[in-house]
């Protein structure tokens, strides 16, 4: 069996004989990988949930540490009935003990409700924009 190491950006090719002899790794972050890819494959998730009373129509999630890779549509399914509603904090948590793991989804942003957004939006608003003409900036004169 062949994988590619996902650990680190060199993307090593492991190869795994029938008696999980593995070869092919740089390091031995590669040989653990390789062993917990043939054994019980994890992977962290990551997703987003409906939210009201925000800018944004969704707040992204994840897993708050990585799940048994079978059961990664059963977690995703239960996020198709959450919705959230604002002000939200970044790692909150929206489901507990996905499919009996013990791990949870975890918001990874905060959101403002509507109402903030828009002050936000009035205070990017006072910056100037490239054609404005601070005085006394010789380098912002309309030319
Ligand atoms: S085996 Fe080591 S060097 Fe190679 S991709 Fe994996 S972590 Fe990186």
């Amino acid at each position: 069996m062949e994988m590619i190491c996902i650990v680190c950006p060199k993307g090593c090719l492991l190869k795994a004989d029938d008696d999980m002899n593995i070869t092919g790794n740089s390091c031995e972050r590669g040989l653990t990988y390789a062993r917990e890819e043939l054994q019980n494959p994890v992977r962290t998730l990551t997703s987003t949930v409906r939210v009201s009373g925000a800018a944004l129509s969704r707040c992204p999630v994840k897993t708050r540490s990585p799940i048994p890779k079978k059961l990664i549509f059963d977690a995703m399914s239960l996020l198709d009935a959450v919705e959230i509603t604002a002000p939200v904090e970044e790692g909150a948590v929206i489901v507990d003990n996905i499919c009996g793991t013990g791990v949870p989804f975890v918001t990874t942003r905060s959101l403002g409700t509507s109402h903030s957004a828009a002050r936000h939006c009035g205070l990017r608003a006072a910056i100037p924009c490239k054609n404005s003409v601070i005085p006394g900036d010789p380098g912002s004169s309309p030319g």
